[in-house]
């Protein structure tokens, strides 16, 4: 079985900057574990630690080391309020690995190309486009050839329709010409095709290639943050700050519940305490009480 942090490396060495990559490669175990704290913004306390220690002590910082953190400002660690909001996460929005986006399993690249349309735009928006849209352009070469002013037209209402038009039409070329129509798993190619991000890469490899990845969108970005998980508002440190404190199991799962609990209750820009079912192990409205 593949220790957690282990696990956690890799898909950091695998997904981090290519910077990183290159730093981890030539550093010591103890070197990764410094580099990680720096590139997830870890605290000052939680950097002096891994400076201090020995190499085993460092490698213990990780996990360990920021759950277990507790300010002044806060009632409980990390650990402790995972260990009251994934139970109640998975009791109200289930456990189920599913997309909002419809696509056909046969052919995954329409997962990757919903997702692309959905940037600022809802999933029920881009799932009414694409009923049309995937009739239209059964295959990838329909859409490699595309005309880029019907194109635009076609996925109008999803907005920036201009460069998701470009995007789409880019993206099935280069699928055909580099990758012989066939999707490929890794971040870095996935997010050589045009219009393809992190964010976008990441529902891919979790729902098509079943590798678990966190996908920090707005919801879970602000969900998280409220919540007291990370501190931080970059998506991608708050990405590299969850896969520290989150069991595997919930890697994907946390953008399904995260988006859930944004779009019903936890909104933005302003939560609906009132109505929540976290409020006990919530940093946002424990700290809310004591201003009151
Ligand atoms: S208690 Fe309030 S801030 Fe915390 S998760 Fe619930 S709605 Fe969001």
């Amino acid at each position: 079985m593949v220790d957690k942090t282990e696990k956690t490396r890799e898909i950091q060495a695998e997904t981090a900057p290519e910077k990183t990559v290159k730093k981890a490669a030539k550093g010591s175990a103890a070197d990764q574990t410094g580099s990680r704290a720096g590139k997830a913004g870890k605290t000052g306390k939680a950097v002096k630690s891994a400076k201090a220690g020995s190499a085993e002590k460092k490698k213990k910082t990780g996990k360990a080391g920021r759950s277990a953190k507790k300010t002044v400002t806060e009632k409980m660690t990390i650990e402790e309020r995972l260990q009251g909001i994934l139970p109640l996460l998975d009791a109200r929005y289930g456990t189920d690995l599913k997309t909002y986006l419809h696509y056909n399993k046969e052919k995954p690249w329409q997962l990757l190309f919903s997702t692309i349309l959905s940037a600022q735009c809802t999933d029920a928006r881009v799932n009414m486009v694409t009923k049309d849209l995937f009739v239209k352009y059964p295959e990838l070469e329909d859409f490699a050839k595309a005309d880029l002013r019907e194109m635009e037209e076609d996925i109008h209402s999803t907005g920036f329709y201009h460069h998701k038009a470009k995007s789409l039409i880019g993206a099935a070329q280069k699928l055909l010409s580099d990758y012989d129509g066939q999707l490929p798993s890794s971040i870095e190619d996935l997010t050589s095709l045009p219009g393809v991000g992190r964010k976008t890469a990441n529902v891919v490899r979790g729902n098509v290639f079943g590798q678990a990845s966190i996908v920090v969108d707005t919801h879970v970005k602000r969900v998280t943050n409220r919540l007291g998980l990370t501190d931080q508002t970059d998506p991608v440190k708050v990405e590299f700050d969850l896969y520290e404190v989150l069991p595997e199991d919930h890697w994907i799962l946390i953008n399904l519940q995260g988006i859930a609990l944004g779009r019903e209750i936890c909104k933005a820009p302003k939560p609906r305490c009132g109505e929540c079912f976290l409020t006990e192990y919530c940093r946002y409205y424990q700290n809310q009480e004591e201003d009151v």
